[in-house]
């Protein structure tokens, strides 16, 4: 490793020790970046805000919180939803005693902490439970404590001081975001549009990958509907094996994605550039069912990714893999099929080559070629060194069906390695698109050992784990900055394009980001015995 890599990662490292929160890489100044605005600069908020009770007691993590809180404070009713949760994705073994436990602690009338709504299904749940510890036991217990939340408890919280600091907590979310509200780390990448730099909130000390479009090199090649794309998709979305989307802003030069940052290289690094090409057969299925993961939260959104391959998987510093680069990613309307060249040759399918409608096909076959690809350590349809013309490499793909065994060789790996040429058939007949949909792909052999349920919820630990001195990149450094590209003139129409894409902070994201830097523990304070404070008095 180069001394300059290691010194600029080195300062990284440094930054990010005190990733897991407790005021570590937070600025001195972050009570004043974070300071809530009075009660009374709200109201133009709190007369606009969208009134729902699933976004803003359950899906907004701060909303969620306060919600929590204020129940606390005032009636006995507490989120089961959340216990159902945490229920759900225990391992069968455990799920009976964890069961009881809930329903001594909640279910019963003798425990300080009974829930008296739902008190009554405390036999139902204990029965069934003994019976068999199947995994929604507790779900109609949940669905009726949410379902009486959302009524009165819901209607109290919003005339409470719970709701008025939610509202502080909206104003400090759309504030203005600038290249002043991070600081700037080492260079990660080089993207078709501009560089990917390693940033840090400065009022949290949250590390980020900053992705910088040049607006003179957008607008040069026409990426304004495709940059757009990418942020629109991006803010839609909230899984772990995709990346997330935390700020959307501008600068004079520049439109940026603030971005999860991946420190752990990109898949096609690892197959390639540490020892043998190839990687071991658990992290082969691992990574697989991490992407199978990612790309189920996509497709139910109704996404088509439509450009995997190595390069674009990442991994994070323990490990996990998320999917990222969504600028080619297509959003389908209701049941209908889009169609339309996009993707990258050697990875497309059959059916985008071939010009004909499609759906969310080329995904599954995709996954086929990363599976190959991980495994063989070479890409399916070209060999070593091999160079080949775009129409010699479309001719093999379309010839896959009678040429499978060529180009399928078998690999010596346990305990089944059937997925490997199984979803590379035609879409009629490939895993994944057929009725099963992604169940058929979960439950195939090829992922026996793994536990969906425990790996989506984030439990399971990765097979290798990055070494955080390491930098798993080729030299970036070496390479020249981005520069603007000359005699291309900005004009007018051009910022209503840039107004649509600098939305500043994205809820979600942002406000996990709080709670997880102990952000939100040491601001949200109320008075003496839960009175109201000072900037909540009217
Ligand atoms: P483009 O769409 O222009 O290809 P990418 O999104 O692929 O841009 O980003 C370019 C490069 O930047 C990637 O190949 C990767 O090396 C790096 N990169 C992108 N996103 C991240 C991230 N979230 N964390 C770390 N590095 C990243
Ligand atoms: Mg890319
Ligand atoms: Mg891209």
């Amino acid at each position: 490793m180069c001394v300059q890599k290691y010194i600029t990662n080195s300062l990284m490292l440094k930054a990010t020790s005190g990733e897991t929160g407790e005021g570590k890489g937070r600025s001195w100044r972050w009570r004043d970046m974070l300071r809530f605005p009075h009660i009374s600069q709200c109201m133009t908020l709190a007369n606009t805000i969208e009134r729902r009770f699933s976004s803003l007691c359950v899906e907004q993590p701060i909303g969620r919180e306060l919600f929590r809180l204020f129940c606390q404070s005032t009636c006995e009713s507490r989120n089961l939803s959340i216990l159902q949760a945490e229920y759900e994705v225990k391992s069968d073994e455990e799920r009976t005693g964890f069961g009881i436990q809930i329903i001594n602690r909640f279910l019963n009338r003798q425990s300080p902490e009974c829930v008296k709504v739902v008190e009554s299904y405390s036999q139902q749940c204990r029965e069934s439970l003994e019976e068999w510890p199947s995994k929604d036991i507790f779900l109609e217990c949940a669905e009726y404590v949410y379902e009486y939340l959302s009524g009165e408890p819901f209607f109290q919280y919003q005339q409470s001081m719970f709701f008025d600091r939610f509202l502080q907590w909206k104003m400090l979310e759309g504030q203005p975001v600038t290249k002043h509200t991070f600081r700037w780390y080492r260079l990660l990448g080089k993207g078709g549009f501009g560089e990917v730099w390693a940033c840090q909130v400065r009022a949290s000390g949250k590390m980020y990958a900053c992705k910088k479009l040049e607006k003179t090199h957008v607008k040069k090649r026409r990426g304004e509907a495709m940059a757009l794309n990418e942020k629109l998709i991006l803010e839609k979305l909230n899984s772990r094996f995709v990346v997330s989307l935390a700020y959307a802003y501008e600068t004079k030069h520049s439109l940026c994605l603030v971005l999860s940052i991946m420190n752990g290289g990109d898949l096609r690094f690892h197959i390639y550039n540490i020892g043998t090409p190839g990687l071991e057969w658990d992290r082969v299925q691992f990574y697989a069912a991490e992407v199978c993961c990612g790309l189920h939260h996509l497709h139910q959104q109704n996404i088509v990714y439509r450009d995997l391959k190595p390069e674009n998987i990442l991994l994070d510093h323990n490990g996990h893999i998320r999917i990222s680069d969504l600028g080619l990613a297509v959003m389908l309307s209701e049941g209908s099929l889009v169609r339309g060249r996009a993707g990258t040759l050697g990875y497309m399918a059959p059916e985008v080559i071939s010009h004909s409608y499609y759906g969310k096909s080329p995904d599954w076959w995709g996954l086929g070629c990363l599976v190959y690809e991980m495994t063989a350590g070479k890409p399916p349809f070209k060999g070593h060194g091999e160079r080949l013309t775009e129409s010699e490499m479309e001719r093999r793909i379309q010839e896959t069906e009678e040429d499978m065994n060529g180009c399928f060789p078998t690999f010596s790996i346990p305990p089944s390695f059937t997925l490997c040429s199984l979803p590379l058939y035609y879409p009629a007949q490939r895993l994944g698109c057929q009725q099963s949909g992604v169940e058929g792909v979960m439950s195939h052999s090829f992922f026996g050992t793994i536990n969906f349920r425990r790996l989506e919820a984030g439990v399971i630990e990765a097979p290798f784990k990055p070494d955080p001195r390491a930098v798993y990149c080729q030299d970036v450094q070496d390479i020249d900055e981005f520069s603007t590209v000359k005699g291309v003139m900005l004009e007018k129409t051009d910022n209503e394009f840039y107004m649509k894409f600098n939305t500043g902070r994205v809820a979600i994201p942002w406000q996990t980001e709080m709670i997880e830097m102990g952000c939100f523990k040491e601001l949200n304070v109320f008075g003496p015995q839960g009175s109201r404070p000072a900037d909540l008095d009217w």
